[in-house]
Parts: structure tokens; sequence; C-alpha cells
């Protein structure tokens, strides 16, 4: 136990990595041999990183990784879930920083930079949504607030599935095929009041279009009627990736059925705040949203 968590060595590269990406080499006020022993030592664990990560590192990306099955991990502020067979998976939110810190304990502590590209997005307006989902009422605040957390609690499940991983490794399905009317980031601003981004990528089709589980997992809330997202759906694939369905006419599943891809989950609809019929999907690894676009094959012409 002595060796495996060593705190004065993963607490000293932790500072000492935060103090090189700020002033690129040695920090002020430290004599001059004490901060060639830093600037060495900080070179030789960039030079040997802890983990070989895969995947896309972009924002809106999924990086996975493998490990000891002991291993603590950190990663933007979480503590990442690492699988029995030592596999971890890492999700890049919209505006995760183009520099990130990894760490990983196991016998020793260990730490490497991990780079993100950044990407640009587009402003997006959307006239004639109803006005009530622009400026909500008091009352609506409350359920607003009600709502959110009952969201909060369902994406805080943390199921130990790997569905997620092997999905990422080995791709999702569209839940529905169609034409693209909305992705990823979009600053939106709606009947000429910026909103929050727009996370999901939207595939519009008729009502009652079926929805299907884009990978396999667990249902973890099953709403007919939200505020904002009206009927929702959210599939946890497991370790902190979750898939949500919003605007459903209707839904098919109950919170704890178990899906396999392909299986039927809802049907397409307007609810919430939509101005016409489409699938609004999304993804999240904790709280970082991923672009569910960067996981699937090109849309089918
Ligand atoms: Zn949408």
């Amino acid at each position: 136990m002595g060796s495996r968590f060593s705190p004065f060595r993963l607490n000293g590269r932790s500072r000492f990595n935060s103090r090189l990406s700020l002033t690129g080499s040695t920090a002020r006020g430290i004599p001059r041999l004490v901060a060639f022993w830093l600037t060495a030592h900080v070179t030789s664990v960039a030079a040997s990183p802890c983990v070989v990560l895969e995947g896309n590192p972009v924002q809106g990306g999924v990086l996975w990784g493998q490990t000891a099955p002991d291993a603590e991990i950190r990663f933007a502020g979480i503590q990442v879930p690492v699988l029995n067979d030592g596999h971890f998976l890492l999700g890049l939110g919209r505006d995760i920083p183009a520099t990130n810190e990894l760490v990983v304990t196991t016998d020793d502590a260990c730490a490497q930079e991990v780079k993100v590209a950044a990407r640009e997005y587009r402003v997006q307006r959307i006239e004639g949504v109803p006005q009530q989902t622009v400026t909500p009422s008091d009352e609506h605040l409350d359920r607003i607030r009600r709502e959110r957390e009952t969201v909060r609690r369902a994406k805080a499940k943390r199921l130990g599935r790997d569905d997620g991983l092997r999905a990422v490794q080995g791709g999702f399905r569209w839940p529905v095929t169609g034409r693209i009317s909305g992705v990823y980031g979009s600053q939106r601003i709606y009947n000429g009041t910026p909103g929050t981004p727009h996370y999901g990528v939207d595939v519009a089709r008729p009502t009652g279009t079926p929805v299907l589980a884009p990978a396999a997992g667990e249902v973890t809330l099953a709403e007919p009627d939200l505020f904002y997202s009206g009927g929702t759906v959210i599939l946890d694939h497991g370790y902190g990736l979750s898939s949500s369905f919003l605007h459903l006419s209707e839904v098919f599943v109950s919170v704890g059925d178990q899906l396999q891809p392909g299986e039927l989950l809802g049907a397409i609809g307007a609810t919430g705040r939509a101005t016409g019929p489409h699938l609004d999907w999304r993804m999240s690894w904790f709280n970082q949203r991923i672009d569910p676009q960067l996981l699937v094959p090109p849309m089918p012409e």
C-alpha cells in the first residue's frame, strides 16, 4: 500500500506539470539547479507516457486505453472507472482545453499530457419554438429544476458494463437514418435569444419513425414528457458513457430494461422544445458532452 499511492510524488508531478505548461520550462523564483532537475524530471515523464491512448483526440471525441485493473485514474476532474481487464474510456467535452493531464496511479504514480484538437462551432438560429421554452415562467423553472435533478441522478449511475467501450471501438449504429438537421456544438439562438449550445445530432424524420438502440445498454431514464426534451430515454452503455434520445412521441421502454443494439426504444416526435419532428441523439461521458456523429459511420444516402 505504501508505494502504491506515493502521494508525495503524485502531487509533486502534477504541480510541476502544470507549471511546465504555464511557463514553457523553468518556473520563476526556483534556484537554477532545482529548476534543471524539475525540467529533466518532467521531460522524462512526457517521453514515456503512462498509457497508450487510442481514439479521436478532438473536442467531442472519445479515447480509450488499458492499464492495470487496480489502477486509479484521474482526468478532467473525474475519477475514471477502470474495467476488470484494465480498459478505460475518456470523454472529451465540447469546450475541453487543448492540454489535459491524465494521472494514473498503480504501484507508482505517473502523469501525461493529453492533447485535444479544438473545433469551431457554428451559430444556428432557430425561429418558431414555443416562446415559453425560451423564457420559461417561474412555475416552469421549478419543473425544469426538478427534471434536471432526475436526469442527473439517472446519469450518475455509472453501470459496470463494457458495451460502451466495445461500441466505441467497433462503432455505434445510427438510431435512425435521415436528413441531419442539427449538429453537435452549435451555438443556438432561439427566437432571437441565445440559448445553451446544441449537444446532439438531429435527424429529421416523420413522427412515429422507430428509434433503435445504437449500442447495447440499460435504460436509466424513460420519461414521456420533460419540459425541454419531451419524451426522453437515457441508455447507459457503461463506465460513464450514455446516450439520450429526445423529443420522442412515444417511449417503448422502462427503467431497468436491457437493450441490444438495434432494439426498438421509442418513436420520433416533436415534443418539448422542437419546431418539427426529429430525433436529437446526445451522448455524454460523465459531465463531458460527446459528439455521437464521431462514433457512427457516415449517414447513408
Ligand atoms: Zn436537437
